[in-house]
C-alpha cells in the first residue's frame, strides 16, 4: 500500500458517507495504491454501520476499525497509526475541516522533495468561538514557553512517512499528545498552510473538560517547569519571611509586639493557598505517573472490517454484492 488515509469519528453517522464520497474519487485521482482507516472511537450512534457500509460499498478501499469505547481522539490516532501499514499515512479529521484539496501538494512534497513529515499549519482557524479561540491561545502561548516546542496554529493534520510511524509506535507512553509528539520526533519536515473548512454536519465533538484534561496532560508530560515554579514561590516566600522577621523583631525590641494580627491572618492564608496550589500540582504529575505505571493499553479494538488481500478483491466484492 502506498498511501493510508487514517481518520477518527466520534459519533459522525451523517458524516461518514459525506467523508467518504468526497475522499474516494479524490484519492482515485491520484494514480496510487490507497485505503481509507475509518476508526470509530467508541460512537454511540450509528457510525460504526455506516463504516462498515463504506467498507462494503468500496471493498479494497476503505477499512473500519472500532474502539470498545470512546478513548478519545489521540487514542483512536494511536489505535490507527498502529494498524497502519503503508509507505505513508495521511492524518486528517473524519468531518472534513481539513480540506482534502491538500492532499496531492502534501503527496508532491513526500514523494518529490523527500520529507517525512508533512504538516498543516492554520492560517485561518475558521469559524471558532471566543472562548475556545482563546483557550487556544493561551494553552499554545504556555506550551512554547514550557517545552520549548512553538505549536501554534499547529493541527493533527499531517502527512507522516513510513519511517516516522515505525518510530511513533516505539514511543511507550500511554496518555500521548500528538502534535508535541511529531515534533519531538524531529525528522525532516515541512508545513503548509491551510484554511480550516466549516463543519458540513453536527458540531465540535470535543467536551471543554476533554480539552482542558488533554491541556494539562500535554504540559504536563512535556515539562517539569511547573514544578520547579513551586520552588520558586517557596523562594519568594522566604524573601517575604526575612523582610517580616526584621520588623518583628524591630518592633518586639521597641516594645510595640502586640500589633500585627491583620499580618499574620494574610500571610496564613497566602501561604495555605501556595501550599493547596503546589499540592495539586505535585498531584496532577503523580496521577500521570500512576497513568503510565498501570500500564493499561491505550485502547481495545472490538471490531475490524479487515485489509483486502491481493487476489480476493474481486470475488470478495462479488460476494458482498449478492
Ligand atoms: N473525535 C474522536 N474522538 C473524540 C472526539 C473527536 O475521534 O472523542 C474526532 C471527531 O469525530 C472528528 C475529529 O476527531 O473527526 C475532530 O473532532 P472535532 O471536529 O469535534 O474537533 P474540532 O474540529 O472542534 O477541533
Ligand atoms: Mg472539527
Amino acid at each position: 500500500m502506498d498511501l493510508i488515509v487514517l481518520m477518527p469519528f466520534y459519533n459522525e453517522e451523517k458524516q461518514i458517507p459525506v467523508t467518504v464520497n468526497r475522499m474516494i474519487p479524490l484519492l482515485d485521482a491520484l494514480d496510487l495504491r490507497y485505503s481509507l482507516l475509518l476508526v470509530n472511537d467508541g460512537s454511540s450512534d450509528g457510525t460504526w454501520k455506516a463504516i462498515e457500509d463504506a467498507s462494503d460499498r468500496h471493498y479494497g478501499k476503505v477499512r473500519g476499525i472500532s474502539l470498545s469505547r470512546n478513548f478519545g481522539k489521540e487514542a483512536a490516532i494511536c489505535a490507527g497509526l498502529d494498524v497502519a501499514d503503508a509507505d505513508a499515512v495521511i492524518l486528517m479529521d473524519g468531518d472534513l475541516q481539513h480540506p482534502p484539496e491538500c492532499i496531492p501538494e502534501m503527496i508532491r512534497l513526500w514523494r518529490e522533495e523527500g520529507y517525512e513529515i508533512v504538516e498543516g499549519v492554520k492560517s485561518d482557524r475558521g469559524r471558532e468561538g471566543v472562548f475556545s479561540r482563546l483557550q487556544a491561545k493561551l494553552f499554545y502561548s504556555m506550551f512554547r514557553r514550557m517545552s520549548g516546542y512553538d505549536l501554534s496554529n499547529a493541527s493533527d493534520y499531517k502527512l507522516l512517512d513510513r519511517k516516522v510511524v515505525l518510530k511513533w509506535r516505539t514511543l511507550g507512553e500511554h496518555n500521548t499528545f500528538f502534535r508535541g509528539l511529531s515534533a519531538w520526533l524531529g525528522f525532516r519536515r515541512v508545513s503548509f498552510p491551510f484554511e480550516v473548512a466549516e463543519r458540513q454536519t453536527g458540531r465540535s465533538r470535543w467536551k471543554i473538560s476533554s480539552l482542558l484534561r488533554l491541556s494539562v496532560h500535554a504540559i504536563v508530560s512535556f515539562s517539569a517547569i511547573p514544578l520547579h515554579l513551586i520552588s520558586f514561590i517557596g523562594a519568594i516566600f522566604l524573601i517575604g519571611t526575612l523582610i517580616l522577621l526584621i520588623q518583628t523583631l524591630v518592633n518586639y525590641f521597641s516594645g510595640g509586639a502586640a500589633d500585627g494580627f491583620t499580618t499574620v491572618i494574610i500571610v496564613t492564608l497566602a501561604i495555605g493557598a501556595c501550599v493547596m496550589i503546589s499540592l495539586g500540582l505535585i498531584g496532577t504529575y503523580v496521577a500521570l505517573i500512576f497513568d503510565e505505571v498501570k500500564n493499561r493499553p491505550r485502547y481495545i479494538i472490538s471490531e475490524d472490517t479487515g485489509v483486502a488481500r491481493d487476489g480476493d478483491t474481486e470475488s470478495q466484492t462479488a460476494k458482498k454484492e449478492s
